[in-house]
């Protein structure tokens, strides 16, 4: 009977490649990517992308009872100009896409609980595609002082694809449009399809163009101080997950291979 302690190991193992707690929990800027608040089906597509209002009410809780503090775009920037310290355990939460869902359910949650996001605008479709936000709901958000918006290119397109010029006209055009818009200077800039989109010509144009900060999909968290060497990496909270996974990502970075 003594090969019958495989079965605890394989059960063992199994929940060792589900669940990465096995990684040593990190210290640093905890960023979460985000992109639809809302109810879908697990059917659709956008499931993964999606999470419910009060799955992600859950999640806050979450962050709050393990001792984070949400921090806004404006902090990191002071953080990384002044030297000036963040709180113990940092979270920023980001939001691609701009889509109207966050307008209508993540603002009230936001705006309930007093925190800060930022989220990153596709500049040609807002206020043109349905499903999308109108830049009177971005103003609105933005007057709050709880939302920050930074650029997710005009067009969505996968950058590496492109030539110097127009990888430059994505950049430049959406952070113009945005600072037209909004009054304020666009300084954070997040790469659509993450790693597949953008690769190392890519980097150095982002920063030619003005922003300060890039975002990609790489899971992870951020050594802070940030020096500029490698993108900010997110842990990526899916639709369908448990909250155990919520647990290992916001502590280890991420919660699968
Ligand atoms: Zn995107």
């Amino acid at each position: 009977m003594m090969w019958l302690w495989i079965f605890p190991l394989i059960l063992l193992l199994a929940a060792a490649c589900r669940w990465q707690f096995w990684r040593l929990p990190k210290k640093g800027l905890l960023a979460l990517m985000y992109h639809h608040i809302g109810q879908t089906d697990p059917a659709d597509e956008q499931y993964p992308f999606t999470i419910s209002p009060q799955r992600f009410e859950e999640q806050l809780d979450m962050l709050q009872k393990h001792g984070f503090s949400p921090v806004g775009l404006d902090e990191l920037k002071a953080a990384a100009s002044s030297g000036r310290r963040l709180p113990e355990k940092p979270v920023l939460l980001t939001f691609d896409d701009g889509y109207a869902d966050n307008f209508q359910h993540l603002f009230p949650i936001l705006q309930k609980r007093q925190v800060k996001a930022l989220i990153f605008l596709i500049t040609d479709l807002i206020g043109k595609e349905p499903g999308y936000m109108t830049w009177e709901q971005v103003r609105q958000m933005q007057q709050s002082g709880l939302v920050q918006f930074g650029s997710h290119t005009t067009s969505h397109a996968r950058l590496r694809r492109l030539s110097e010029e127009e990888i430059l006209r994505e950049l430049t055009q959406s952070k113009k449009t945005l600072e037209e818009k909004l009054g304020v200077a666009c300084e954070a800039f997040c790469y659509p399809f993450g790693s597949g989109g953008f690769d190392k010509r890519v980097r150095p144009l982002v920063f030619r163009a003005g922003y300060l900060f890039d975002f990609s999909t790489k899971p992870g968290i951020n050594p802070w101080p940030w020096k500029g060497k490698k993108t900010i990496l997110r842990a990526f909270p899916r639709g369908g997950e448990t909250l155990t996974d919520f647990y290992v990502q916001i502590t280890r970075g991420k919660s699968k291979f």
